[in-house]
């Protein structure tokens, strides 16, 4: 049994404060195909308006566009109807500790992803902002990338940290591994002292690098350190729900987990791959 919990409706042809039933009802009918046994869906915070300047820059300005109450009414609406987990896909930014805990507070979710998608203004994985990626230098962008990730858990604001090896999605050149293995060590240790899961995420299969989140080497550590696991395809159409979930629990299997978490009913279960 595997639980899809990170699923975005985000491109369906949506008004500011309107989900439309045939277009979500798709998700879980690919669900349904898939075996996934049930959703969990993480808007990403930047799209609402009431999380207007919790992100840097100008990118995260201009996306704030839909009602976090609307959301929050509809889907939790639709949870009660066929046990969705509900939650959210929260940046975040160390400055705004804080306001991201009073924006989070606002309503009642089921989990809550944690993302490291900027380090200050640079979006590790905003096409235009790969630039970035040469000026900075490897140790420098993955330094950075875990420093705010342990922050991240330390905060603990959220139950997962989401694909958290992302400044690989583009290809380009990685520190050293025994550089690497310091930050996920450090990683893992701060995930395990705060009980916060780690994801396995698909999407990564569908960027150039062509390769799911995280490697192998980081999901070792996490196992080594007793770190819990979600599984999420980062679906944003419902043909993407529970994509690629074979190789995802294979690659758990391969470093010794045999379930994962997931959010029912409001409550965290580790729930073994097994159970039928
Ligand atoms: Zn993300
Ligand atoms: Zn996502």
């Amino acid at each position: 049994m595997v639980f899809d919990h990170h699923v975005h409706l985000e491109h369906g042809p949506y008004t500011p404060h309107d989900y439309p039933k045939a277009w979500v009802a798709q998700y879980f009918e690919t669900g349904r195909v898939r075996d996934v046994s049930g959703i969990g869906l993480v808007e990403h915070a930047y799209r609402f308006t009431e999380a207007k300047g919790l992100l840097p820059g100008e990118w995260s300005a201009a996306r704030c566009r839909y009602s976090l109450q609307t959301y929050y009414s509809e889907m939790r609406h639709l949870r009660e109807g066929f046990g969705t987990a509900l939650g959210l896909e929260m940046d975040f930014v160390p400055e705004h500790v804080q306001q991201i805990h009073q924006f989070l507070q606002q309503f009642d979710w089921d989990f809550v992803l944690g993302s490291v998608h900027f380090l200050g203004e640079f979006g590790i994985d905003v096409k235009e902002m790969t630039p970035y990626y040469d000026q900075w230098g490897p140790e420098t962008v993955w330094q950075r990338y875990y420093e705010t990730s342990i922050a991240a858990v330390q905060s603990d604001l959220f139950d997962v940290i989401t694909h958290p090896d992302l400044p690989k999605l583009y290809g380009h050149p990685k520190p050293s591994s025994q550089f690497l293995a310091h930050w996920y060590q450090q990683f893992c240790d701060a995930l395990n002292a705060h009980n916060v899961a780690i994801e396995i995420n698909t999407a990564g299969l569908r960027r150039p690098i062509n390769e799911i989140y995280p490697e192998s080497a980081l999901l070792e550590y996490a196992y080594q350190a007793n770190v819990p696991i979600t599984i999420g395809s980062d679906a944003h159409e419902p043909e993407n729900v529970g994509i690629f979930f074979e190789q995802a629990v294979a690659l758990a299997r391969s470093v010794g987990y045999r379930e994962a978490w997931g959010f029912v009913n409001g409550e965290k279960r580790a729930i073994p791959f097994d159970m039928k």
